[in-house]
């Protein structure tokens, strides 16, 4: 894509995350914008880069260490997608946040590789709040338990939740799931578990991130609004 249009895609997004800011009387500074990158290219990512974004998702293991050695590497990088196993030992030690922790087994693992590693790895747990079967995470009932069994591995920090919404035309239809997510996170954070806080809140995507700032996202993860459509075919 042209790189003015991408630039005043960036900065149509940034206005609509500073207005539902200010209707929901919270900072702009509390909710952190995540470009979501995946498919495409790294001038694309530079663009955005250049004028200042410093926090990239990518949902693709593959893609993702291919394009960190592309990139300047002040960039906080956001695993985003389904993470497996297997994959765990290439990304530990290159990433801000993993948002789509949704077992006890994929925690083991990046608890295995993070001591490898030498480091302790912040993760997120991924709700699959409307429990639809095309998606991963655990339910809504489930999360608490899981924080727990996970608190006892050390080498992972559990900083919060994460969802996906449904794909909704009207974004308003989210705003319910929004609000339980937000509640379960309010319940856990009351648990005082030692090891996990529930600082964040990734959810709202193009479709939704508006909603999900005013039910209390803290970090929102917009693709197609600023890079444009994506092509899985090429
Ligand atoms: C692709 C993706 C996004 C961004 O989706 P858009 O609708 O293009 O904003 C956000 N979160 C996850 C987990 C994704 O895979």
């Amino acid at each position: 894509m042209r790189a003015d249009d991408l630039r005043n895609n960036l900065s149509e997004v940034e206005r609509r995350v500073t207005e539902a800011c200010k209707r929901a009387g919270r900072d702009r500074s509390e909710v952190t914008l995540i470009a979501v990158s995946k498919t495409k290219p790294v001038e694309d990512l530079q663009t955005i880069y250049d004028t200042g974004v410093r926090d990239f998702g990518e949902n693709k293991v593959q893609e993702l260490t291919g394009k960190i050695p592309e990139m300047p590497a002040d960039i906080d990088w956001h695993l985003i997608g389904h993470l497996q196993r297997n994959k765990v030992k290439y990304i530990v030690d290159k990433v801000k946040l993993i948002h789509s922790v949704d077992s006890y087994r994929l925690a083991e693992e990046i608890n295995i590789q993070a001591k490898k590693h030498g480091v302790i790895v912040p993760i997120l747990i991924e709700v699959n709040a409307a429990n639809e079967a095309t998606k991963f995470g655990v339910k809504l009932e489930e999360a608490k338990q899981l924080c727990e069994e996970i608190s006892h591995l050390d080498g992972i920090h559990i900083e919060g939740l994460m969802t996906i919404a449904p794909n909704v035309v009207v974004s308003e239809e989210n705003r319910q799931i929004f609000h339980k997510i937000k509640d379960l996170s309010v319940d856990i954070a009351n648990e005082n578990i030692d090891n996990v806080d529930m600082n964040i809140l990734s959810m709202g995507m193009t479709n939704d991130f508006e909603v999900a700032i005013e039910e209390g996202a803290t970090h929102v993860r917009v693709g197609t609004a600023i890079f444009g459509e994506r092509n899985y075919n090429i």
